[in-house]
């Protein structure tokens, strides 16, 4: 697969390391895990969707864009990792950030991923709950190009074919780390919200015949949309690829047990989860997404899911910037 083929600019720090949870594995007792440190991509902060971004920017300044238009949950990654690489590149950027949990406290609303948007230097507005995002910046793109701007849209997330082209390219790099050191995957988990981390994985992985099934954690829809999004961009991206019809119905599987009330809330296996991670590898996860993604693989090993001879590789996608907006959840002393 000749992925120089369609433009990309240089973001990450990649490949980002396979890792053992030696630790983790032995408190668990079922099969051995490995961690993707696609939390330590490298651009502020890290996270999976520095990956989609190389091209993304790549194909906005093939388009002589001045300005990117991008939105997400007030604490997005996406937005922060959009406003840093917008910054490298001189772009302007906009952020429409909806207010997904109608959190008030200061923590949330200005903190982690707030505080660092607004160090990059990016125009935040706040939308309530609720609002059609997609119409929200198509007129922000509008009324700027009333004033001279060229705005490039990105989807949120960063999950449309161009975007999941970061994840066939991760496909490929951990496939290659696998065969580097004999390691032969089980299977591969991770959180998914967007859908383009999946749909970009799964595309990968069937062009390449690896035949190593993805399960998705579901952050916010229920399974069978979640599967449906996933499989509908990865059919776009394999067509994007020259490769129209390889991935099937079955190649998608999301488990969405884990969302608990809703796109943000916190839930006991998530705090479990993090602590866990943290204390037992000194690995920080995050509240929103790879949080709930380790909840379900922790409950899934559990379980007896995984065959216990196994080896099992988590994706950790990034998101630890928001652990500062979510210190109240942690149930912590307001004192040392
Ligand atoms: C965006 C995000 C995800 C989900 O990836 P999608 O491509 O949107 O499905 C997972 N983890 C973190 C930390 C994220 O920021």
């Amino acid at each position: 697969m000749h992925l120089s083929r369609f433009p990309r600019v240089r973001l990450g720090h990649l490949p980002t390391p396979l890792e053992p949870l030696e630790r983790l594995s032995k408190r668990l007792g079922g099969p051995r895990l490995w961690i993707k440190r696609d939390d330590c991509t490298g651009l502020a902060g890290g996270g999976n969707k520095t990956r989609k971004l190389e091209f993304l920017i790549a194909d906005a300044l093939r388009e002589g864009a001045d300005t990117i238009i991008t939105q997400g949950a007030t604490q997005s990654n996406h937005a922060r990792q959009t406003a840093a690489a917008a910054a490298k590149f001189g772009l302007a950027c906009h952020l429409l950030l909806e207010d997904r949990t109608g959190y008030t406290s200061a923590d949330y609303r200005l903190n982690g991923n707030v505080l660092l948007d607004r160090l990059h230097g990016a125009a935040l507005s706040e939308r309530p709950a609720g609002a059609d995002m997609n119409a929200e910046m198509a007129a922000l793109a509008e009324a700027l190009r009333g004033k001279d701007r060229k705005p490039y849209v990105i989807p949120g997330g960063g999950s449309n074919p161009v975007g999941a082209l970061g994840y066939v390219n991760a496909a490929f790099e951990l496939v290659a780390q696998a065969n580097d050191r004999g390691l032969q995957i089980g299977h591969i988990v991770h959180a998914t919200g967007s859908a383009g981390t999946q749909a970009g994985l799964v595309t990968g992985l069937v062009a390449l015949n690896a035949a190593i099934p993805v399960l998705g954690v579901g952050v916010r829809a229920p399974k069978e949309r979640q599967e449906q999004s996933v499989l509908d961009l990865a059919t776009r991206t394999a067509h994007r690829l020259g490769l129209p019809g390889i991935v099937r119905r079955e190649h998608v599987v999301a488990n969405c047990d884990y969302v608990g009330q809703g796109y943000g809330l916190p839930t006991e296996g998530m705090i479990e989860a993090v602590s866990l991670f943290a204390e037992t590898e000194g690995v920080l996860l995050d509240p929103v997404y790879s949080g709930k993604g380790a909840a379900g693989l922790i409950d899934l090993v559990r379980k007896g899911f995984f065959p216990a001879n196994s080896d099992v590789v988590f994706v950790h996608t990034g998101g630890a910037v928001a652990l500062a907006a979510y210190r109240a959840a942690f149930g912590q002393p307001d004192h040392l």
